[in-house]
């Protein structure tokens, strides 16, 4: 019988943003500082540096509006860091970005057409998910903690940041890439079953979706677990040994393009409508971060139904028990029914991470699968 043990987490004052210690002050200046130059550098050439699906939903003036007072405040949490903190460092910089975006935003007008370049860098999506993201998911963390003493800038915060970025900047490859591949499966696309589909009420249809793209989920996440030599694209996710809203992003690039390549087809040959499909991709996206989250939130009756954070916690226990289970994404239906749920009563897992231990960093990580194929 397998003893579980309790996590533990070490407090850790020195790395806590706090305003009496200034690193709060000095790391909210420095994100505003990088998010206001990102802006105002997608501002000034949109072509290259916006997303053109997104163009269509946001408004820029809006943006403006945030973007101008999201300056202001980086320089008065600068101003807080250079006041309360011994090291500077951290204000300095978020300040020097911030008056760099300044100047640009004073200095040079838009150029360019506003046509959209094929290829462009999601810089504007990078900033909207970023601020989204950090104020949504960190207020979430502190507001209803699974470890209190978990720090926010936590180990490999800094690896999991870039592969956030990466995964945004990226927006057009992967759009691309999934237009690509859903194109090529046109042939297979069923009228009747289209218009069977559409006739149902939209919550059915996204109900539909869900359990369809939760079924293509659970096998490709088990053939990734369990085919050698597709383990090390996924193991990359596996690496990280602590779990925040964060941390999923940690993805090697061919297994993030395989899974949602495979979901666009299966979800486009189903032929829902487009408010059913934009509905499920905002569910998928939300309950992509949440489980991941160090959260502790009661579900109720709820939790022997969705993928919830400790569902998915344990997804990413290194623990005996735990490994090769709670493969879905959204419901546990597919675990209950293929025999691969785990979820001990009133327990959380002790221990993340892959049994084996990967490379850190993003790029030997990218490096990581094709070191392991060629050897
Ligand atoms: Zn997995």
């Amino acid at each position: 019988m397998y003893q579980y043990k309790k996590r533990q987490v070490t407090p850790r004052p020195d790395k806590e943003l706090r305003l009496e210690n200034g690193r709060l002050g000095g790391y909210f200046s420095l994100l505003l500082g990088f998010s206001s130059l990102l802006a105002v550098l997608a501002y000034l050439f949109p072509s290259y540096l916006t997303t053109a699906e997104l163009r269509a939903i946001y408004n820029i003036g809006d943006l403006q509006y945030i973007l101008k007072y999201g300056m202001w405040l980086s320089l008065g949490f600068g101003l807080t860091n250079f006041i309360i903190n011994k090291k500077k460092r951290l204000g300095f910089a978020g300040v020097s970005l911030t008056l760099i975006a300044f100047a640009l935003a004073a200095n040079v007008s838009p150029s360019g057409s506003t046509e959209p370049f094929p290829l462009a860098i999601g810089v504007d999506w990078l900033v909207i998910a970023l601020l989204g993201s950090f104020f949504i998911f960190t207020s979430l963390e502190k507001l209803f903690p699974k470890y209190r003493d978990q720090v926010v800038l936590r180990d490999e915060w800094k690896t999991d940041f870039f592969y956030f970025c990466v995964n945004h900047l990226l927006i057009s490859v992967f759009l691309l890439f999934g237009n690509f591949v859903v194109s090529s499966f046109d042939w297979v696309a069923n009228p009747t079953l289209h218009n069977w589909v559409l006739a149902l009420p939209l919550a059915l249809q996204v109900l539909l979706l869900v359990i369809c793209a939760d079924f293509v989920l659970y096998w490709e996440h088990r053939l990734f677990h369990e085919h050698k030599k597709l383990w090390p694209f996924h193991a990359v996710h596996h690496s990280v040994e602590t779990m925040d809203w964060l941390a999923g992003s940690r993805s090697h690039i061919v297994h993030t393009l395989v899974e949602r390549s495979l979901v666009l087809v299966v979800l486009h040959l189903l032929g829902a409508s487009k408010v059913a499909l934009d509905i499920y991709v905002i569910i998928a996206a939300i309950q992509a971060i949440v489980i991941h989250c160090n959260m502790k939130i009661h579900w109720g009756v709820l939790k022997y139904i969705l993928v919830t954070p400790q569902f998915h916690h344990w997804h990413h226990s290194s623990e005996e028990p735990a490994i090769d289970t709670n493969y879905a994404a959204h419901t546990t239906l597919f675990d209950w029914v293929f025999g691969t749920y785990h979820m001990p009563k009133g327990v959380w897992p002790a221990k993340y991470g892959t049994t084996k231990p990967l490379p850190r960093g993003y790029f030997k990580q990218m490096w990581y699968p094709f070191r392991k194929l060629l050897g």
